[in-house]
């Protein structure tokens, strides 16, 4: 029995992480994960330096963007960050509520 990508479902998929996935999907989700994962350290960086509130908050909304986005590969179970895309969501809401509350963090 073939194996299935589960993202382009092709058959003859690799096995990749806890899912099949062939080699084309494979390299197009590290990339994009890589990419995401760059911007959110980035943004992250930005936050800290950045002394207005709501410069503060609109790097928060990037960074939430782009958890959130990551959030679809791990409801279909493909391994992204460590940890998981869902924890780091509610750790960034946390700290993004704090900005919110104190004008700091
Ligand atoms: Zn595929």
């Amino acid at each position: 029995m073939m194996r299935r990508c589960q993202q382009c479902r092709r058959a003859g998929a690799v096995r990749s992480s806890t899912v099949d996935l062939c080699e084309d999907c494979n390299t197009a989700i590290t990339e994009e994960v890589h990419e995401r994962v760059r911007t959110i350290q980035e943004t992250l960086r930005k936050s800290k330096m950045e002394v207005s509130v709501g410069a503060k908050l609109r790097h928060w909304d990037l960074i939430l963007a782009q958890t959130e986005a990551l959030l679809k590969y791990e409801e279909r179970e493909i391994l992204t960050t460590c940890p998981p895309p869902s924890t780091l969501l509610e750790d960034f809401r946390t700290m993004r509520d704090t900005v919110l509350g104190k004008g700091e963090a």
